[in-house]
């Protein structure tokens, strides 16, 4: 991980182990309050592929057509993250997703992982 990639951070309820991406006051499955922050290893599987042919602006990665996909992560996740892909990637590739830059709000980039 270079310097400039912070973790992929869930939340995880203590209670039911319901883990969500999204920042929730309550669990929405349980509905205790209070789930904690925890580290994805961001590792997944792409379930969902598109190219985007006119955005409202450039991707981080260029401008259109760039491919955004769908990633269900290993830690079985109730969110999917919406990632940034160099090229299109058949559903079902093996995936780590990163942030692009420091920043919390920064997009996510998945690439495929050897073998
Ligand atoms: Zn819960």
């Amino acid at each position: 991980m270079s310097s400039a990639t912070l973790p992929l951070v869930l939340q995880r309820c203590p209670a039911c182990g319901h883990r969500m991406l999204a920042r929730r006051l309550y669990c929405p499955a349980c509905g205790r309050e209070g789930p904690e922050p925890c580290e994805s290893s961001g590792r997944g599987r792409v379930r969902s592929v598109t190219t985007v042919h006119r955005a409202a602006g450039p991707s981080p990665l260029g401008p259109a057509p760039f491919t955004l996909v769908l990633v269900e992560l290993e830690e079985h996740c109730a969110d999917r993250v919406m990632a940034l892909a160099r090229a299109p990637l058949p559903i079902g590739t093996a995936v780590a997703v990163r942030r692009l830059g420091p920043a919390a709000g920064a997009p996510y980039l998945a690439e495929p992982l050897a073998g």
